[in-house]
């Protein structure tokens, strides 16, 4: 007799910290999907990229069965879930819901992707969920998504090395889906210059315009015309063109020359 299939296991991370609706609102969507087990920051760390905390250590509070905070940062949660709280091997690791988007060049400020980077870094399918909108913040079509997503990549696996990024527009129904591209997304105005009760200057990074990118096929575009953003993102962050141009253009002799002769004297000196 045919055994009915172990459920998925999948891990659930995110920045915003273990006490945001986004994570409670992902964790609930993965339970229709297989077992959850949540490793999620005790405090918010958005905007802490893929930062590892090495100078001090990791405190792991068990709040339930399934359920641990760590008192450091995503890719933290996902070295040490990984390493050590998860009985075995997640089949898929989702982080998020992140409210507010995450497009363009600011993935490479995103808490929430590079939770997905540390789990793609690992081998294990990772997808980052952004609900783009303003608060309060409606989680409930981004559950759906998320789940039909899920299920996606569990039975029609990426290709290697690739994570999801996943933005999705605020709203009751999905528009449509699309395939994208990382567009750009620069800021202006995003230092804003204030002053303390003792009149000394101080800068504060937020805020700001976004100048949009214009390419039609981006995730920035995507989001723009009301559609759920699915871009593939992957790790590799050599630039293949830009390789190919250095290696067929520099004069690498010269610049040896310029530096010196290579100093053999250290090597041969035992
Ligand atoms: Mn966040």
């Amino acid at each position: 007799m045919p055994t009915s299939p172990a459920l998925p296991l999948i891990m659930v991370t995110n920045d915003d910290g273990i006490d945001s609706p986004g994570i409670l609102a992902l964790r609930d969507a993965m339970t229709a999907v297989g077992r959850t087990i949540v490793v999620a920051p005790e405090r918010d760390n958005s905007a802490v990229s893929h930062a590892l905390t090495m100078s001090r250590p990791l405190r792991i509070r068990r709040r339930n069965q399934d359920t641990y905070t760590l008192d450091g940062t995503p890719t933290d949660c996902v070295v040490i879930g990984l390493g050590k709280l998860l009985d075995a091997r997640p089949d898929l690791l989702v982080s998020g819901i992140n409210p507010g988007p995450n497009l363009g060049d600011d993935i490479s400020y995103s808490g929430t992707v590079s939770a997905a980077i540390e789990g793609t870094m690992y081998g294990i399918p990772s997808v980052a969920f952004s609900l783009v909108g303003e608060p309060p913040y409606d989680y409930a079509l981004a559950m759906r998504i998320a789940i039909t997503l899920a299920e996606t990549v569990l039975a029609d696996p990426l290709p290697d090395n690739t994570l999801l990024n996943i933005n999705i527009p605020a709203g009751k129904a999905c528009a449509g889906m699309v395939i994208t591209r990382q567009g750009r997304r620069l800021w202006e105005n995003s230092i804003q210059e204030t002053f303390d009760p003792w009149g000394r200057r101080h800068y504060w990074i937020g805020g700001g315009t976004p100048l949009r990118d214009h390419g039609e096929d981006t995730d920035v575009a995507a989001i723009h015309k009301g559609l759920v953003s699915i871009t593939p993102i992957h790790l590799d962050l050599t630039n293949h063109s830009g390789l190919h141009l250095l290696r067929g253009t520099w004069d690498l002799d010269r610049m040896q020359d310029k530096v010196g002769p290579a100093n053999r004297g250290h090597r041969d000196n035992t």
